[in-house]
């Protein structure tokens, strides 16, 4: 059965897109199918996997029903203001109603230049597809929001890159929408305030849909957008994940990750922990991301602000009380995703988190090992998590605290087993999968690897490679951006 196309952004939002034409691919084939998030989105996989259902993943030809456009958008890169981004690279296909009612949005990377391209060449290759397609399926696995991978196509040809020619590849994704901070950026830098209120409206629909048509909305929706971006970096951070790219273009207004550039886990606990060979300054390493999980809510709050109040003053005054409470959500959601990790059912002392974090800075202990041998430390021994630290001073001390603060010390083990991962996309093993898949066409690697983030709780015996750190002598790890 073809897919069911419901378009609800090119009927919508017209003056937000550019309509695009798939150019057609040399020899489109399909690598990879998420037949399990193909079925929840009530889509055939058979069809999927047919021809024409590898030429639409693939972006070789729109089939019937499909509106191909590419979605403009401005935003902040690196704290320096482009207002005109775009989807350079990338179109949304069109729009299916789940049959759970959720609107997905399929939308294309890779699938060639558009009117946005600047001087791109529209293109992605399979290690950075694949990447994509593994670090969201673990985010999803992990329970934290996030876009999802549909397929991953190889398009026939090959795309020249930093490391000579790789294979080109399309990653079809999907998102319960693709509107950004820098979509609204886009027209409020215009002075467009008709567009902004169109597409906020637009947003409110789909993601806050009970607000819609109501006074005081579009304040209403900047708050519900600030607390769920900062429920968001709460979970990154439960997880160690460095996002690497938290430019206002990268910022959902439905609170999902976007965009796995040149993101990564941190392997050891540091606040400083930066991949992206681009982030000379550090701005966006772990422990920078709640700060600018606020700048990237001001700037969504600059955006709004004339529809906030007619009287410029009222309005900023508003906003500047809505951002500064989504830094109380922040710390509350923080809080609640540390209590869950330590293996509270509900709240847990502050101070408890806060003096985790001291005793885990400058000891280089692997992260998420940390949290899967705290069972053990609170009910046998605690050496093998010691073993973790360079010192471990106050480990002990913490320890006692925690098990005091434990209203039932014999329930949290399980508790802590439940949310604390064992497999994560560990960087050692994402680039040897990916080099194995796109250098020489073993996809083994990946999908075992794959297998393992997509039930990350659950620990298999024989998979000690998957759950341990890197090598101490494996060096640094670099992640590229725009790859
Ligand atoms: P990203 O870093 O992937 O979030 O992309 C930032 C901006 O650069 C977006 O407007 C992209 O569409 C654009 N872009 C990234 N890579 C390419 C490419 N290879 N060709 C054209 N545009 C690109
Ligand atoms: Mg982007």
């Amino acid at each position: 059965m073809p897919i069911a196309f419901d378009n609800s952004y090119a009927r919508e939002l017209k003056g937000a897109y550019v309509p695009v034409a798939p150019q057609g691919w040399a020899a489109p084939d399909l690598v990879l199918l998420n037949t399990a998030w193909a079925a929840h989105l009530g889509l055939d996989t058979a069809y999927l996997q047919s021809p024409e259902g590898v030429a639409t993943l693939s972006g070789h030809a729109a089939p019937e029903g499909a509106q191909p456009l590419a979605q403009a958008y401005a935003g902040h890169q690196f704290g320096s203001f482009n207002p005109q981004l775009g989807d350079g690279r990338a179109y949304l296909m069109g729009e299916v109603v789940a049959p759970d009612g959720t609107r997905h949005d399929i939308h294309l990377k890779g699938a060639g230049r558009t009117p946005f391209a600047r001087g791109g060449d529209g293109r992605a290759v399979l290690g950075p597809v694949l990447r994509e397609y593994l670090v969201s399926e673990a985010m999803a696995a992990l329970g934290i929001p996030t876009t999802r991978a549909l397929a991953a196509c190889t398009t026939g040809d090959r795309v020249l890159r930093q490391h000579g020619l790789e294979p080109g590849a399309v990653l079809a994704r999907t998102a319960t929408s693709h509107l950004r901070v820098g979509t609204l950026q886009f027209f409020a830098a215009r002075g467009q305030t008709d567009m902004v209120a169109r597409v906020a409206d637009y947003a409110i629909g789909r993601h806050d849909p009970d607000l819609a048509g109501t006074d005081g909305r579009y304040l209403a929706f900047l708050s519900r957008v600030g607390t769920r971006q900062a429920r968001l970096v709460a979970q990154w951070m439960g997880v160690g994940f460095v996002h690497g790219v938290m430019n206002t273009d990268n910022c959902t207004l439905s609170g999902e990750t976007i965009d796995y550039g040149p993101c990564a886990f941190m392997d050891s606990y540091d606040p400083a922990t930066v991949f992206s060979s681009i982030d000379h300054g550090g701005r966006y390493a772990y422990g920078n991301q709640p700060g600018i999980l606020l700048w990237n809510m001001s700037r969504l709050a600059e955006a709004l602000l004339p529809l906030i109040d007619p009287d410029q003053d009222r309005a900023i005054a508003l906003a500047t009380e809505t951002v500064e409470r989504v830094q109380d959500d922040y710390r509350a959601a923080w809080l609640a995703v540390f209590a869950r990790k330590l293996g509270f059912d509900g709240p847990c002392p502050e101070g408890l988190v806060d003096d985790l974090h001291r005793l885990l800075d400058g000891q280089d202990v692997d992260f998420t090992s940390f949290f899967r041998l705290l069972p053990e430390a609170i009910t046998g021994t605690a050496a093998p998590l010691k073993a973790l630290f360079k010192t471990g001073e106050g480990l002990e001390d913490w320890l006692a605290e925690l098990t005091r603060a434990l209203d039932k010390p014999d329930l949290a083990p399980d508790r802590m087993r439940a949310v604390n991962p064992v497999y994560i996309p560990r960087n050692h093993l994402v680039e040897h999968a990916l080099e194995a898949a796109s250098e020489y066409g073993d996809l083994n690697p990946f999908l075992s690897l794959l297998e393992h983030v997509q039930q990350p709780f659950t620990k298999r015996e024989g998979s000690e490679a998957y759950a341990a750190p890197a090598p101490k002598d494996a060096g640094p790890v670099v992640t590229f951006c725009g790859t």
